[in-house]
């Protein structure tokens, strides 16, 4: 038996228990009237034969003469207990105090039990979960609606949520409000740790009873939004880092391309480049790793503008089927200065055996699958403090007898930033030379610093500039790894697009 079932019983059941012992109490206050029947007030007896005889005497024979005042305080004496009492006594309505008292004692009993409940964990734990779900649009936003969210994602989490209510739940995602338009930021903090539930749960288990919930995440929009730096210099490629998050149960996978850049002076060629492409998201990123993208060169000056994304849902990243597209367009706002203050080169011991620490992973390959190659790096291994003013940007070469067969251009900032100025450029790389790459001494790792990439996580939207870049080069032996074809990857792989994606009108 469900949960919500056990509450629903739980309140029909505590109905009936109220309406029972208000009943009780009304019965043994006010039902056992007399009804002009003259009962004796001790034992209850009825005294309507005697009153009768009483009345008889009175009205047939002179000799009691007694008077109405008199009736109403003659003393009675009751046949049956011998009590004695007065007329107006015989009408009285029999109360059961004991009975109401136990009653009322349990009814109160009852309603502590319930706001003793209420108190611990709110009025959501004693309400059914769709009544829940059809209150919280209307529960004022701040913490109560927060603590009603959570207690949702519980119930989800521990799995105790019908599909039903699962379903509820995506579709009051899936409209969202005006303050958190689906798919933006706010959005993604109000229901991201109930679709985070949700996915967990579709991960877990492979009933088909959760095939509804599976259908109702993919009609669920991404989350994108740009992060960075607003301020890039004129005589460098400006750099904006795209967020992708989405809720779609694995294998499906998101695709983006750029449709569009509006409002700011792009080299048409560069456009044109970036509209050639299309990025394949890793479901596996654990770290939100952010999309690098190029806009070029841009004239000094402020500009706004927005870059129009499509993004699409495909069925598996080896097929490309569409399962649902859209566009959105994520505003853009730089600011261009002329030259980027000079960093001051930097390069000790210690930093180069962080560098070299870094990338000491190496090559990782996973044969016939595409990417086939990625290198592994520990960017953590320059997180220590005192490099929080150094920027890194590296050429990272895989060599073979010393000639590049791969070729990675990378940034990120020391001291353990935030990540947001993180980010790398597509590979070039010889795959026919690479797939025979080992750990022999003919194989090394050959890692540059860079001034100019530097640059581009010099500067980060919270935190001081960088004043340093590393300017060292080391050359390490080449470690290889060799993994399978369920092994993360990169977190983002980029591909030639024919054209934007256009999903098919479902077949009949
Ligand atoms: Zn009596």
């Amino acid at each position: 038996m469900s949960n919500e079932t056990v509450i629903i019983l739980g309140w029909i059941g505590g109905g009936a228990f109220a309406i029972l012992m208000l009943s009780l109490i009304w019965w043994s206050l006010f039902a056992d009237r007399s009804m002009g029947n003259p009962r004796c007030p001790h034992c209850w007896h009825s005294m309507a034969g005697r009153a009768e005889l009483h009345s008889t005497a009175r009205n047939g024979g002179s000799e009691l003469r007694q008077t109405v005042a008199d009736q109403r305080t003659a003393p009675w004496q009751c046949s049956e207990c011998g009590g004695i009492t007065s007329e107006h006594q015989l009408f009285k309505t029999r109360r059961r105090w004991r009975h109401a008292c136990l009653a009322l004692a349990a009814l109160l009993a009852a309603t502590l039990w319930l706001r003793s409940n209420l108190v611990a964990g709110g009025w959501c734990t004693v309400t059914p979960d769709r009544l829940v779900i059809a209150l919280l649009p209307f529960v004022p936003d701040g913490t109560e609606a927060a603590h009603v969210r959570s207690h949702l994602r519980d119930r989800l989490e521990n799995g105790s949520l019908s599909t039903a209510n699962a379903l509820r739940m995506i579709d009051l995602a899936q409209r969202g409000d005006a303050r958190t338009p689906p798919g933006s930021p706010s959005w993604n903090a109000t229901y991201g740790p109930w679709l985070h539930a949700i996915a967990a749960r579709l991960s877990r288990s492979g009933s088909p009873d959760d095939e509804p919930l599976r259908q109702g995440v993919l009609r669920l929009p991404p989350t994108l939004s740009l992060r960075g730096s607003e301020i890039w210099w004129a005589d460098q490629p400006c750099i904006v880092t795209a967020l992708a998050r989405d809720w779609w149960p694995q294998p499906v996978t998101l695709q983006l391309r750029v449709l569009h850049v509006e409002g700011i002076p792009m080299d048409p060629d560069v456009l044109k480049n970036l509209q050639d492409c299309r990025w394949i998201h890793n479901a596996d990123d654990q770290f939100d790793s952010g999309l690098s993208i190029n806009l070029g060169k841009l004239p000094i000056g402020e500009h706004h503008g927005g870059l129009q994304l499509q993004w699409t849902a495909v069925d598996s990243p080896r097929t490309h089927e569409p399962i649902s597209v859209g566009e959105l367009i994520l505003p853009i706002h730089v600011d261009i200065q002329s030259t980027a203050p000079p960093l001051t080169p930097i390069s000790d011991a210690e930093i180069d055996r962080a560098v070299a620490a870094c990338f000491a992973p190496g090559l990782r390959i996973r044969p016939g699958h595409p990417p086939q190659f990625a290198f592994s790096t520990r960017q953590f291994e320059t997180s220590s403090t005192h490099l929080r003013s150094v920027a890194f940007g590296v050429i990272a070469h895989a060599c073979e007898d010393g000639v590049p067969r791969r070729t990675l251009r990378m940034w990120w900032r020391g001291g353990g930033g935030d990540r947001s100025s993180s980010g790398s450029e597509s590979p070039v790389e010889d795959a026919q030379r690479l797939i025979t790459a080992d750990t022999s001494p003919r194989w090394t790792l050959r890692i540059q610093g860079d001034a100019e990439l530097a640059q581009r996580a010099a500067h980060e939207p919270v935190s001081a500039a960088a004043t340093h870049y590393w300017a060292g080069s080391i050359e390490i032996p080449l470690q290889v790894e060799v993994v399978n074809a369920a092994e993360m990857m990169r977190p983002w792989i980029m591909d030639r697009a024919q054209a934007p994606t256009e999903l098919l009108p479902p077949s009949r």
